[in-house]
């Protein structure tokens, strides 16, 4: 249902339009404010590849503007989970009446959230990059890379990891994270030897990296690396090196895995995504000033460990848009979002660097973490670590109040 906005704002510019940006326009739409979304690169799936899984919160979220099948229709569902450490193996329990994750290419997710916000009345301008903003009294003017202006009464930064929005909030903004951990994806043809249970994504602790797969739809199997790395290297920077080079350092890191070594030997340079350094946000003390705000991965990137960081940026683009549908003007909104979303994001992203430390354990830690595994299987409320994030849903229809925590 489309309720009208009782804020004083009626337009927003929306920096970005990887996967936040898409949904809070089409959202922004639904609660009667007009979007236009400006991306940096000069179209929709340049330079996109690998998949990401999304998770029950997430997809509910895209429930809200009607996203939800299209993304499912494309998706694989991962209706199990394995941990390996080492030899051992264990199913991890799944949550009793809660979906699969979604297992979806990361070009067809940003395709059907551009059509689905396309068809709502969103307008896209490609080539975008935004350098600079002004705001005045009634608006906020964005300013862009090749020379051109666009003013709307709210700017919204949905310009992910390395957001330029965020300093233009504030200057001192904390910049990315590095995990330590450099990111590859690989696809290969399944064969007898390497033939993993449709439906089931292995996380894998290896000898002296993690790796996780699964096998898609069609058959291939597809699998992630991160290759511990104390050196820092951008997307740029990590495809400057040639991928037979990676290919090698790959093979030498999960020498001695099992599946690992296998998908290491048998990914071929064109069957490599490098997507170069992982990062995780630390806490942003400003999540909004004057008529600009962050959402997605600018605010709030709790790292690929989570499985986390597109639901979350989905999520509260969704409850941006209430706020701003409901509270009298930007200001008002920006705090209740915030309130609403920041305990949420933080405490995952903290499950996050958990995780991102035991996945370079050492090996003595890893030996404890084979030791242990058993144990921490017996104990693990599942429902306890898990449902609270996998449950979350939000009531679009329900009214934001100032001070509310309503989820
Ligand atoms: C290896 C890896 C695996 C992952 N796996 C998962 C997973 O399984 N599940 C999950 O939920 N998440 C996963 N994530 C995280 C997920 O990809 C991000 O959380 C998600 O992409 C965040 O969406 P976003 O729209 O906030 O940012 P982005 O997707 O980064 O989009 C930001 C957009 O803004 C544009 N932009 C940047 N600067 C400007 C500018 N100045 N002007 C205009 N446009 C600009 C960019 O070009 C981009 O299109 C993974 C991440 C990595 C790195």
């Amino acid at each position: 249902m489309s309720i009208a906005t009782t804020s004083n704002v009626r337009t927003a510019l929306v920096i970005g339009g990887g996967i936040a940006g898409p949904v809070v326009a089409a959202a922004l739409l639904k609660a009667g404010i007009q979007a236009t979304v400006y991306e940096a690169y000069p179209t929709l799936t340049e330079g996109i590849g690998g998949g990401l899984a999304l998770a029950p919160n997430g997809l509910a979220a895209l429930s809200v503007i009607g996203a939800d099948d299209a993304v499912r229709a494309l998706a694989t569902p991962a209706a199990g989970t394995v941990m390996a450490v080492g030899g051992n193996t264990r199913r991890l329990p799944n949550l009793a009446d809660v979906e699969p994750l979604q297992i979806v290419g990361r070009g067809d997710l940003h395709r059907v959230l551009h059509d689905r916000a396309v068809e709502a009345g969103v307008r896209f301008e490609y080539g975008k990059r935004l350098v600079a903003a002004d705001e005045d009294p009634n608006s906020v003017t964005g300013r862009f890379e090749d020379g051109s202006t666009a003013s709307a009464d709210v700017l919204v930064g949905a310009d992910g990891v390395r957001s330029t929005v965020r300093t233009l909030i504030d200057p001192q903004a904390p910049a990315a994270g590095y995990t330590g951990l450099l990111g590859f994806q690989g696809y290969l043809d399944a064969s007898p030897d390497l033939d993993p249970e449709p439906g089931v994504m292995t996380f894998a602790f290896g000898k002296r990296a993690y790796y996780l797969f699964w096998k898609m739809a069609d058959g291939r199997v597809t699998w992630g690396a991160n290759l511990p790395s104390k050196k820092y290297m951008s997307l740029t920077d990590a495809r400057a090196i040639r991928a037979e080079q990676w290919l090698r350092t790959l093979r030498e890191t999960y020498a001695g895995d099992l599946p690992g070594e296998l998908l290491a030997y048998r990914t071929t340079a064109e069957n490599l995504d490098i997507t170069g350094a992982i990062h995780i946000m630390p806490p942003v003390p400003h999540w909004h000033r004057g008529r600009m705000v962050l959402v997605g991965d600018a605010v709030h990137a709790p790292s690929n460990s989570t499985g986390q960081g597109a639901s979350l940026a989905i999520e509260s683009s969704i409850q941006l848009a209430r706020c701003l549908r409901d509270l009298p003007d930007a200001t008002s909104a920006f705090n209740a979002y915030e309130q609403l979303r920041r305990e949420r994001v933080e405490r995952i992203t903290k499950r996050g660097a958990r995780t991102n430390s035991a996945k370079t354990p050492g090996p003595v830690g890893r030996k404890a973490m084979q030791v242990l595994m058993p144990v921490f299987f017996k104990v693990m409320n599942f429902e306890k670590v898990m449902g609270w994030e996998q449950r979350y849903r939000i009531d679009w229809d329900a009214p934001v109040e100032v001070g509310t925590s309503v989820g």
